[in-house]
């Protein structure tokens, strides 16, 4: 049970520059620790595992699908004209032959609209599923890439699809900064950055900061192992204005719990009240 007055119903994305920096356990523990209303979406759909820690019971499993093109060489004059659009090489024209290299096609209906013979018709592939369901208190969602695929965003935007109105929602985005990323944090009310405070901690969280800011959604850090390494993602922070949320110190019952799929707040209960003042901050940043 939440104690504390939830004034609005907030969308955010919780993301790191790089992985392994804890980002997957400061999205449950938030989802958690806030306990009703809450669904979670793990749009880190390459290497989904909010799950190991949620215990969700799932209720539905649907295929992901995206279209790819489909020739119909009776009616191809191989002029070139689809693989001249392609920006992905995803389909070439050789002599008497049209080739399509599926897990190349981001279905971006460029070759259908330009073929001048209409002989590009469109099928479907499966590409991975998203997985629904819930505990108790946390509605969950997420999404899994198929073993061999590489385009992760058709998956995060069927995992995002999902996303109930009214509650507040809570997304473990994927690592990095590239195109998965954004589709994951985009429509968010708030970025939480998670870093370690290391040179490579703040290498990354750098790159990550100027991504939000590019997208124009407030955000702040969270410092996690927050006693090794320097000073120098704090005064970085200092320097950009940005806030630090919340400091986790290194732990070495935290480490350990998390590789039994255990949570911060299942060992440490008074830390529930730390991620629900950290839900109040947010709350206090965000104008919506
Ligand atoms: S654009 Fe159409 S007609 Fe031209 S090569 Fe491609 S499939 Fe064939
Ligand atoms: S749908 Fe787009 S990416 Fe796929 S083969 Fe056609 S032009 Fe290339």
């Amino acid at each position: 049970m939440t104690n504390i007055m939830i004034n609005k119903s907030l969308k955010i994305a919780i993301a790191s520059g790089k992985g392994g920096t804890g980002k997957t356990t400061i999205a449950v523990n938030l989802a958690k620790s806030l306990g009703e209303n809450v669904q979670l979406l793990d749009c880190d759909v390459e290497e989904p595992n909010s799950h190991i820690f949620l215990h969700p019971v799932i209720s539905q499993v649907e295929d992901v699908n995206v279209s790819i093109p489909d020739v119909d060489l009776s009616k191809c004059t191989f002029c070139g004209k689809c693989q001249e659009i392609c920006q992905f090489n995803a389909i070439v024209v050789i002599k008497n032959n049209v080739l399509v290299f599926p897990e190349l096609c981001h279905s971006c209906a460029g070759c259908w609209l330009v073929c001048p013979e209409n002989c590009i018709a469109q099928k479907e592939r499966v590409v991975g599923v998203t997985e629904e369901g819930g505990n108790s208190d946390v509605k969950f969602v997420d999404g899994r890439l198929d073993i061999g695929e590489v385009m992760s965003p058709p998956i995060i935007r069927a995992v995002k699809d999902r996303t109930a109105n009214s509650m507040i929602v809570i997304i473990d985005a994927p690592p990095g900064t590239s195109c998965p990323v954004i589709e994951a944090v985009r429509g968010s009310d708030f970025v939480i950055l998670v870093t370690e405070p290391t040179p490579f901690g703040l290498h990354d969280l750098v790159l990550a900061v100027e991504v939000v800011r590019a997208l124009g959604i407030s955000f702040g850090v969270v410092i996690n192992r927050s006693d090794i390494g320097d000073n120098k993602v704090r005064e970085y922070c200092d320097s950009e204005n940005i806030q630090i949320l919340l400091e986790i110190p290194n732990d070495r019952k935290i480490a350990e719990a998390y590789s039994r799929g255990k949570i911060i707040i299942d060992i440490y209960p008074e830390y529930r009240k730390r991620f629900l003042d950290l839900y109040e901050k947010i709350e206090s940043m965000v104008t919506v």
